[in-house]
């Protein structure tokens, strides 16, 4: 017996992007959000340093300058007229938010306040610009909350604590979703005109992460099941400041405050590889950076951290020596009160998990994996597109981290990905619910739960040995060593054959509770296998792309190459392996250029 439901819009995930299309999507068609978490759980609430827009509320800002300077943070690997057309929405987008009732943190006059982040500069002196928008370091929860306020007010149905586990696909076009009920066991069915994929990331795959535990790669997984193509998997971001060991992330904001990363030998390296921007460069030239002075023996100590420090000392040390100035010309300093009020959450972070006291002491950081910029292929309206050609799969959306435009490229700058959030959330949303208008809902096939079935069924009878957390462990440990921040042919194909090895594993797994009622082991064990399949993905695509660019850097292949791999990879799961294809780079204004910072 499965339970049926029908919408016009279902909406899978209730992060910011979401959030947003169904926000959107529900303005003119009956909508449903299912999430796997309950809504103001979802990862959009940890985001903390802020949303890029060019409102130029402190100094002279343009979206042009926003528009080039994620181009060249994407390493030319961004659609640049999706580029364009996120930076341009981006100022209207933020008000929006604002409107809505966001309580963004105020200048002195009272206008949204703004701070520095990575890539963010004025084009003209090739300095940071201030840019980001921000509520304290607490701007993704803000988005959230209001979000989510906003959905409640216009009549959304939630559906929390339901795990999509497939996607219904007839005729080609997309018409529901089935889903696990965490709380009965149950399957339900919700048949829809139209489906918006929102999940988010992946970064789970990795043993140092900054992501949540939720972040099993569940969108990108079910969608490579039914066939249908990932966009540029190989680039995953990893971020430079996760505090040594946990991956709990530091946000970029520090440095924006002008906190600046230093080595054993009280050396503040970042100027020796990016003499204009230094610590605000973007995030794959600092992590890799990073690396480089770890590997020549100054990591602190010799081990594999490094120093991010903002004591007020040090941030006023080094603004003096940059010549860093207030946007009203004043030169810049700063004191412990002003860091501990724009930055509350960072300094209870230090402190509750490290015991350290920021404002007085060096915090150990290293990078951490943080964001996937591949996904499931969109154009700009949020339209999923499955082939070289991009064409649209009918009723299927995708919107946020768990999507590809492309906005980020080859690695996304800080405060582009809640930007990402909004804009393309809503226009996911209004497309899905235009499409909804003028379609019928489509026959389902009698057997529309069968395969999320199978692949339930397949865990719950297994009688294998074999314990999730080892797998988990040994996934995670192979991809963090050998497809991390620097990739070889060789540590990529031992990562295959461990990947491999894993899967084989992962079918005669240990299962336990078989129970129905918030069964979290089954469903850990389901979470696994997509992190597997999306790993697989990921390391297939990498070793395929025999160039460095962005946040892919291969050792054997130190350069990019725009001749050879200036293209957007297609990659599809199939019985036989992996299967890569390649469609061109959106290119309008911005020819590729070396990029230095
Ligand atoms: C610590 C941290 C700090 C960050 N700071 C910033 C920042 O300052 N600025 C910035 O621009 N970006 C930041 N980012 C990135 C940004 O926050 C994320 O990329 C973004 O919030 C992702 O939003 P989303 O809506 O795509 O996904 P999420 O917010 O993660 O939402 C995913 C939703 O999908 C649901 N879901 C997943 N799988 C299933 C399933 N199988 N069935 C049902 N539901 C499912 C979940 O329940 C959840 O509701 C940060 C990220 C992290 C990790």
């Amino acid at each position: 017996m499965v339970d049926y439901h029908q919408f016009d819009v279902v909406v899978v995930g209730a992060g910011g992007a979401g959030l947003m299309a169904a926000l959107y999507a529900s303005k003119g068609a009956s909508t449903a959000v299912l999430s796997k978490l309950y809504p103001s759980r979802s990862h959009t609430g940890t985001a903390q340093g802020g949303v890029g827009a060019a409102l130029g509320n402190l100094e002279e800002d343009h979206p042009e300058w926003h528009t080039y300077d994620s181009v060249k943070g994407s390493d030319y690997l961004g659609d640049q007229d999706a580029i364009e057309f996120m930076c341009f929405e981006a100022v209207q987008a933020v008000y929006e938010l604002e409107h809505y009732g966001l309580p963004f943190s105020r200048t002195p006059d009272g206008k949204i306040a703004q701070r520095p982040f990575g890539g963010h500069t004025n084009n003209v002196t090739g300095k940071p610009v201030t840019r980001a928008c921000y509520a304290a370091d607490r701007t993704g929860h803000m988005i959230l909350q209001t979000l989510y306020q906003q959905c409640i007010k216009n009549h959304v149905q939630f559906f929390d604590e339901y795990q999509v586990l497939d996607l219904i696909v007839v005729n080609g076009a997309a018409a529901g979703v089935v889903a696990l009920r965490l709380l009965t066991g149950e399957l339900h069915v919700f048949h829809a005109k139209s489906v918006i994929f929102a999940t988010g990331g992946h970064g789970r795959v990795w043993e140092i992460t900054s992501n949540a535990y939720a972040y099993t790669g569940d969108g990108l997984a079910i969608s490579l099941r039914r066939g249908l193509p990932a966009e540029d998997p190989e680039f995953f971001q990893f971020h430079p400041t996760g505090i040594f060991k946990l991956g709990i992330l530091i946000t970029e904001g520090v440095r924006g405050e002008g906190g600046v990363l230093i080595n054993d030998q009280g050396e503040r390296f970042m100027p020796r590889y990016a003499p204009t921007v230094k610590d605000l460069a973007s995030r794959d030239v600092v992590s890799r950076s990073m690396y480089l002075e770890m590997r020549e023996g100054r990591g602190i100590g010799g081990k594999r951290f490094l120093y991010l420090d903002m004591r007020p000392e040090t941030v006023n040390k080094y603004a003096a020596i940059d010549g860093r100035k207030r946007p009203n010309g004043q030169p810049y300093s700063t004191t412990a009160e002003e860091l501990l009020s724009k930055l509350p959450d960072i300094v209870d972070f230090s402190r509750t998990y490290l015991g350290i006291d920021p404002v007085s002491q060096p915090l150990p950081v290293q990078p951490t994996a943080h964001y996937t910029m591949g996904g499931i292929p969109t154009n700009k309206f949020g339209q999923v597109v499955i082939d070289e050609a991009s064409t649209v799969m009918p009723g299927f959306y995708a919107a946020g981290e768990v999507a590809c435009v492309s906005v980020h490229g080859a690695n996304r700058l800080g405060t582009n990905s809640l930007l990402d959030l909004i804009v393309f959330g809503k226009h996911a949303g209004l497309q899905a619910a235009e499409y909804a208008r003028g379609a019928d809902f489509q026959a389902l096939p009698a057997d529309a739960a069968d395969f999320a079935r199978q692949q339930l069924d397949q865990i719950l009878n297994s009688t294998g040995t074999e314990k999730v957390l080892d797998i988990d462990h040994e996934m995670k440990s192979v991809m963090f060593e050998d497809v991390g921040v620097f990739r070889t042919e060789e540590s990529m194909q031992r990562a295959l054959a461990k990947l491999e090895e894993l899967k084989q594993r992962h079918r005669h797994i240990q299962v336990r509770d078989r129970g129905k009622i918030f069964n979290t082991e089954v469903i850990n064990i389901w979470e696994l296998g997509n992190l597997l399949d999306v790993a697989t993905v990921v390391t297939n695509a990498a070793l395929a792309r025999k160039e460095s660019r962005g946040g892919h850097a291969r050792e054997d292949f130190p350069k990019r190459d725009d001749a050879g791999w200036l293209k957007h990879t297609l990659a599809w799961m199939q019985p036989g392996g992996v299967r890569l294809s390649y469609k061109p780079v959106t290119i309008t204004k911005f020819q590729p250029k070396e990029r230095v910072y």
